[in-house]
């Protein structure tokens, strides 16, 4: 969060966001599953300017075998930022962000997971942001959530994320870049099909009360995003010619 925040200007004499959003819209999202042959599951998620790729790999034997558990696979969650994916390069391999967001996002998974139905194995998720405008965590979860279900991983219901945040002194869905870069707030959140929160992080300040209302507005950016997600695989599975197996 910048200091200068008081110079931008994030809303029109309408109300409207510097990209032509109302307070509480999420930008465009376009996805494709099933993209990569050699995983076992995939998915290619675009919103807004955000372009992000997802493998899964798995259930498959865990290795080092020392990694393995007895009574369930684990899951393993690399996201990864290619350095031609922002303005100025970043620095390749990881990073403190890209681990620690790596981890939150893996936590995020590990309530859905059905992974006791696989003693010693893995279970692999790769995200790959090819190009970053805001929100790429939340936009490496959804396309990680619809990958899962392309690998046929067992679980209990998709995960769905979102950001909210505060800029110039208001609640907004969804930051973009200008926003994310000089609003006072920047709050994502994954939450379960079922309405549990398995991901909260919170970069800046907001009341108690601005919180309340931060939460509010991103459960609904994740049921939005949800519907999304969810057309997404009927729209995939029906061109497959298994849509009865999706919609039960
Ligand atoms: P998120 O992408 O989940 O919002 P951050 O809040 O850490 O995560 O980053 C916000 C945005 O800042 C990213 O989407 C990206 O556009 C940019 N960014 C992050 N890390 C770097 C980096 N190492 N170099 C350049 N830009 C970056």
């Amino acid at each position: 969060m910048s200091s200068n925040q008081n110079d931008v200007v994030f809303f029109d004499e309408n109300g409207l966001r510097t990209d032509g959003r109302k307070p509480d819209e999420i930008r465009p999202m376009k996805i494709k599953i099933g993209v990569l042959s050699r995983a076992n599951g995939s998915c290619y998620l675009e919103w807004g300017a955000n372009k992000v790729l997802a493998a899964v790999y798995g259930p498959r034997e865990a290795h080092p075998k020392r990694t393995q558990r007895a009574g369930q696979a684990i899951i393993r969650y690399r996201y990864n930022m290619q350095s031609f994916s922002v303005e100025d390069r970043a620095r390749p391999g990881p990073s403190r962000r890209s681990s620690e967001i790596s981890k939150v996002s893996r936590e995020a998974f590990e309530p859905v997971i059905i992974s006791d139905a696989y003693p010693k194995a893995a279970i692999d998720i790769f995200v790959e942001v090819l190009q970053a405008d805001a929100g790429t965590r939340t936009a490496a979860i959804n396309a990680a959530s619809l990958a899962l279900v392309d690998a046929g991983i067992p679980i209990r219901g998709l995960v769905s994320a979102c950001a909210v945040g505060k800029v110039g002194g208001k609640i907004v869905l969804d930051l973009n870049k200008p926003e994310d870069n000089y609003g006072e707030a920047d709050l994502p959140i994954a939450m379960t099909e079922d309405g549990k929160i398995t991901l909260v992080q919170m970069d800046g300040h907001l009341s108690p009360s601005e919180f309340e209302e931060a939460m509010a507005l991103v459960q609904k950016g994740c049921r939005q995003v949800l519907e999304i997600q969810k057309a997404a695989l009927m729209e995939k599975f029906a061109a497959d010619g298994n849509f009865d197996e999706v919609v039960e």
